[in-house]
């Protein structure tokens, strides 16, 4: 498994297997059992042991606007509830966090500069490349090389479950023709392949094929662990994809 199931007091939530390792960082996706709105950012801070006032989050708007904190920012609360839908840090003990129902949590790490950062790609985001916006940033503000970048892609809604129309997959096409099997039809119906979109846009940015890895688990289909945005038609509960230096 490239991610797993970890369940603390009732509160279950998933990390990934290879950032564990790294010994450098916490990081969490939550799930429906034990969170709620309420108690997310308390469960989060308890989780990652920060304290729920460096938590920075933005308020999403499917863009691929990429909010920076580092030394040069003097007040990083101020980051939280500016608009945008990427995050990126070397500064540890401040937690990036984003929500999710359905829409891709992606996350880096720069394993040698020790940069973090966190993306929240539903399909408008992914398709103005976020997950390459990502990397860009991360090579021109901190100087990382892409190759040693770990990505990875957390629950979403797979493409088994992700029907679009068919406009939106021509447009897709058009943008992405070089991408293989970004776009399925199947029983007459059109379905976007957003893990594999966003793990060829890591690619081409020059991470390692070794380094990306997927969850591979749709929210959809896994509707009792997870919200899903399209299965519960426009729920307004969220998972949180959060990750810190520490
Ligand atoms: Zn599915």
């Amino acid at each position: 498994m490239n991610i797993v199931e970890k369940n603390r007091e009732n509160i279950l939530y998933y990390e990934f297997e290879i950032f564990k390792k790294l010994g450098f960082i916490n990081h969490l996706f939550s799930s429906k059992i034990g969170w709620n709105i309420e108690n997310t950012i308390y469960n989060v801070s308890k989780i990652l042991n920060v304290p729920e006032s460096n938590i920075i989050s933005l308020k999403q708007i499917h863009s691929n606007h990429i909010e920076i904190m580092d030394e040069n920012l003097k007040d990083y609360g101020k980051i939280t509830g500016k608009e945008g839908d990427g995050l990126i840090t070397n500064i540890p003990n401040i937690v990036l966090m984003t929500y999710h129902a359905d829409c891709v949590p992606i996350y880096f790490v720069d394993t040698k500069k020790k940069v973090i950062g966190l993306a929240h790609g539903g399909w408008r985001g992914s398709f103005d490349n976020i997950s390459g916006k990502m990397i860009k940033t991360f090579v021109s503000k901190f100087d990382s090389n892409p190759q040693d970048l770990l990505v990875t892609i957390g629950p979403s809604i797979g493409p088994c479950c992700y029907e679009i129309s068919k406009d939106l997959g021509e447009s897709f096409l058009e943008r992405y023709g070089d991408f293989e099997g970004i776009i399925m039809e199947r029983h007459n119906k059109t379905y976007l392949d957003l893990w594999k979109l966003n793990y060829l846009q890591i690619k081409k940015s020059g991470v390692l094929d070794k380094n990306i890895i997927s969850s591979n688990l749709c929210t959809s289909c896994n509707i009792n662990k997870f919200h899903s945005y399209r299965r519960e038609k426009g729920t307004k509960d969220r998972m949180v994809a959060a990750i810190n230096l520490f």
